[in-house]
C-alpha cells in the first residue's frame, strides 16, 4: 500500500521545536521528557515512522504566521520575520534533499517517476517524496513574490492558519478575505499554484473559491479535493 499524507509540518517540527526527524518518535519523546511546554513529549512524526507507514509522498509545509500579538512559537512580529523563518524551513528541506532523504516533487512526471521507483523498491532505497506547501501565506510579502516562491518549489498555498493572516481569516475567527487577499489569489492563478482552503473561515473560504474560480476560469475540482483534507493542525 502507498500512503500520501496531505499535511505534515516537518520543517516546523525541526526548526521551531528543535526535533531531529531522523530519530524515532520514542527517542524524541524521551529527550523532551520533563519539558513543561504544551505538546512536548507528544510528537508523532519521524522519517522512520513515515517509512513504516509507507508514506511515499506527503505535502510538507512551510509554517510561520505574522501576528504581533501572538504568544506562540509560530507567531512572528512581522511578515518579514515570518518570511525569513519560512526560508529557513525551506533550507532544512533542501539539506535533506541533498542527503537524498527527501525528494521534492515539483511536477506530475516527477511524482509519477517517484511512485514507480517507490513501488519497484518497496520504498527501501527511495527518498521520501514531498510536495512543498505553505500553511498560511504571511511569509509571502506581496503578490509580486509568488513567482520566486514558485521557482523555489512551492506548489500549494493556504491563505491563513489560525487567526487573521495578511490575506484572509482563518481558524477560530470569522471574516472574509482582507484587502490584500484577492491580489494574492490572482498571482497564485498566474503562477499555477494550488489553493489550499484548509483553515479558512467560512466567509473567506467562499470568497476564495469564488474568486479563484472566476479568475482562473477553471474547474474548482482541485480546490474541493483539498477541502476534503481540511485539517486542524
Ligand atoms: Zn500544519
Amino acid at each position: 500500500m502507498i500512503v500520501i499524507d496531505a499535511h505534515l509540518d516537518l520543517s516546523w517540527n525541526a526548526l521551531n521545536w528543535n526535533r531531529d526527524l531522523n530519530m524515532t518518535v520514542s527517542e524524541m519523546r524521551s529527550l523532551e521528557a520533563g519539558m513543561n511546554e504544551k505538546a512536548r513529549g507528544n510528537n508523532t512524526v519521524s522519517f522512520s515512522e513515515m517509512r513504516k507507514g509507507e508514506v511515499a509522498v506527503c505535502l510538507a509545509t512551510l509554517l510561520a504566521r505574522s501576528n504581533p500579538q501572538g504568544k506562540t512559537m509560530l507567531d512572528f512580529k512581522s511578515q518579514e520575520i515570518a518570511c525569513a523563518m519560512a526560508q529557513g524551513q525551506l533550507a532544512y528541506y533542501r539539506i535533506l534533499e541533498n542527503q537524498r532523504q527527501l525528494r521534492r516533487l515539483d511536477e506530475w512526471p516527477a511524482l509519477e517517476g517517484h511512485l514507480q521507483e517507490w513501488k519497484a523498491s518497496n520504498g527501501s532505497s527511495c527518498p521520501l517524496g514531498f510536495i512543498l506547501s505553505m500553511e498560511g501565506a504571511d511569509p509571502i510579502l506581496s503578490p509580486q513574490q509568488v513567482p520566486s516562491w514558485w521557482e523555489e518549489g512551492l506548489r500549494v498555498i493556504g491563505l491563513a492558519h489560525y487567526g487573521v493572516s495578511a490575506y484572509a481569516h482563518g481558524t477560530g475567527c470569522e471574516g472574509g478575505l482582507t484587502s490584500r487577499g484577492p491580489g494574492l489569489l490572482k498571482a497564485m492563478e498566474e503562477a499555477g499554484m494550488v489553493l489550499d482552503v484548509t483553515h479558512l473561515a467560512d466567509e473567506s473560504f467562499w470568497q476564495a473559491v469564488e474568486l479563484f474560480k472566476v479568475t482562473a476560469g477553471r474547474s474548482c475540482l482541485e480546490i474541493v479535493s483539498l477541502q476534503m483534507t481540511r485539517s486542524v493542525t
